[in-house]
């Protein structure tokens, strides 16, 4: 590529809310096989609701949420900030949390009124030896409309199933559909439960979904599918996209996420849309076509 094809590509590009910094990355974009989506504030809004909550036989409602609020008031996951909303809408007073962690691509953890209280997915319960007891089949029917499961335990037995959904961003099926029409393979990769990605991998019909996996889990797939398929272009967001978006062909960060992911990728996608995506690829097309 000349150096004016690039800088004419790099101009158009950021015309339409796409940033290259790099201009390599115009080329390596071009050369991309495989577009590998993060789902959380990527192809979702990233501004989970709760939409259920589940008990165990002699648990209130009112107790399952002050509990888990009180874990996730410490918390900067866009899960605990929908616990939050939740407490806050049904006028639930949120207990002081001690001793609080957060455990990455599992859940939060706290001391409350003394109890041991844990919030997060199904393996993280099992990592710590609570069974799901009553609450399973909540949280199973949870997963399979689509949304995210998460459990509240404390002191080691489960009092509730928690369902989050995130709405999928009304930009995203055209995006998905365009990027099909172009060849490309698609991927879902999540750290979220495996039948809340089905659902939204169904509904935007992309090619492969790999679920629940820890950041790390992540670069394993990119380099997995770079294997099987060729060059992979990663979208996404969150701290835990970072090492992917690095060890990715072309990382491609939404600029509206974390400054962490964004400091990773070549390329930064101004606005939250997918769309952007196509945009940036077929000016990487078009920008080195005319150089050939
Ligand atoms: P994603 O790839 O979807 O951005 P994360 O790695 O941030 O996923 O989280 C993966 C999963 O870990 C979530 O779907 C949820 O089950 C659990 N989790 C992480 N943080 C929290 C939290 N603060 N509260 C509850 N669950 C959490
Ligand atoms: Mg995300």
């Amino acid at each position: 590529a000349t150096p004016v094809s690039i800088m004419v590509g790099t101009g158009r590009a950021a015309e339409l809310g796409v940033l290259f910094r790099r201009g390599d990355a115009l080329q390596a974009l071009q050369g991309a096989r495989v577009v590998a989506f993060d789902k959380t504030g990527t192809l979702t809004l990233g501004r989970p609701e709760l939409t259920a909550l589940d008990t165990a036989p002699g648990v209130a409602r009112e107790e399952a949420l002050r509990l888990a609020a009180a874990v996730e008031a410490r918390s900067e996951h866009p899960i605990a900030r929908a616990i939050l909303r939740a407490a806050e809408a049904e006028g639930v007073a949120v207990p002081p949390a001690e001793r609080f962690e957060t455990v990455t691509g599992m859940g939060a953890r706290a001391i409350v009124d003394g109890r041991d209280v844990i919030v997060g997915a199904d393996r993280f319960l099992a990592a710590e030896g609570v069974d799901l007891g009553p609450v399973g089949a909540a949280g199973a029917r949870i997963a399979e409309a689509g949304r995210t499961p998460l459990y509240l335990a404390a002191d080691g037995v489960a009092l509730a199933a928690i369902g989050v959904d995130d709405p999928i961003k009304p930009e995203a099926p055209a995006a998905l559909a365009a990027l099909r029409g172009l060849g490309l393979h698609t991927v879902l990769v999540t750290g979220d439960n495996a039948a809340s990605a089905r659902a939204v991998a169904d509904r935007l019909g992309l090619d492969a979904v790999v679920a629940e996996v820890l950041p790390g889990g992540k670069v394993d797939a990119i380099r997995a599918l770079r294997d099987a398929h060729g060059p992979v272009a990663f979208v996404g967001d969150g701290i835990n996209d970072a090492p992917a978006l690095a060890e990715a062909d072309v990382g491609l960060a939404i600029g509206t996420g974390t400054d962490i992911a964004i400091e990773a990728a070549e390329v930064v996608l101004i606005s939250g849309d997918p769309g952007a995506v196509v945009r940036a690829l077929e000016i990487s097309r078009a920008t080195l076509r005319n150089i050939r």
